[in-house]
């Protein structure tokens, strides 16, 4: 059975990550968006398990010890990590999976999974990314400022992706992430398989 694509999202916070998974989603049956575990506190309207699975400093470091996570990296002063088993048993099912990591995880899943594709997300400003943090309304003065130093360092690494989208216009941002998976499907190499009769 032919494996899934590994996805890799990456892109300062608010820069419309989740538009580009939502679409991700829309586009392949039975994808599976990675739940990671993280160490951070739960937002309003956030639920355990569904968004994050919200876990202890102490059981963070059991999963780092136990082998348990495909990545790891802290972030504004949390940990946050993709659990392993989940995302590898998908794959081997032959589902796509996509990752919503910052670039220190996602260069760790780069290095080995070389085959992932990997797609940053950007805002057409960082004028426009402090607007929309701002606008969610759920992150503290401290955190925000944090979270725009964090983004602008993060963009600095936008060139070790394959992929770049802008995400000005959310519909354009959008078709640009449905373009790149029907893109990366259709490579030569993935059919192999079918010319072969396999
Ligand atoms: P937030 O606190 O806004 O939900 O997420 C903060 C950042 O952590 C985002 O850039 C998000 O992509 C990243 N992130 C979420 N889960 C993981 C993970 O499992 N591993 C890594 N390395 N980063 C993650």
């Amino acid at each position: 059975m032919k494996q899934g694509k590994l996805i890799i999202i990456s892109g300062p916070s608010g820069a419309g990550k989740t538009t580009i998974v939502q679409a991700l989603l829309a586009q392949s049956p039975g994808a599976y968006f990675s739940v990671s575990a993280t160490t951070r506190s739960m937002r309003t309207g956030e639920k355990d398990g569904v968004d994050y699975r919200f876990v202890s400093r102490e059981q963070f470091q059991e999963l780092i010890r136990t082998d348990g996570l495909l990545e790891w990296a802290e972030y504004v002063g949390n940990y946050y990590g993709t659990p392993a088993k989940p995302v590898l048993d998908k794959l081997e099912q032959g589902f796509d999976v996509i990752l919503d990591i910052e670039t220190k995880g996602a260069k760790q899943v780069m290095g080995k999974y070389p085959e992932a594709v990997s797609i940053f997300v950007c805002p057409p400003s960082f004028a426009e990314l402090e607007r929309r943090l701002r606008a969610r309304g759920t992150n503290t003065e401290e955190d925000i400022r944090r979270r725009l130093t964090q983004g602008r360092s993060e963009c600095k690494n936008a060139g070790m992706y394959t992929y770049l989208i802008v995400n000005d216009v959310q519909e354009k941002a959008a078709a640009e992430a449905a373009a790149i998976l029907t893109a990366e499907k259709c490579k030569n190499k993935a059919h192999l398989s079918v010319l072969k009769g396999e």
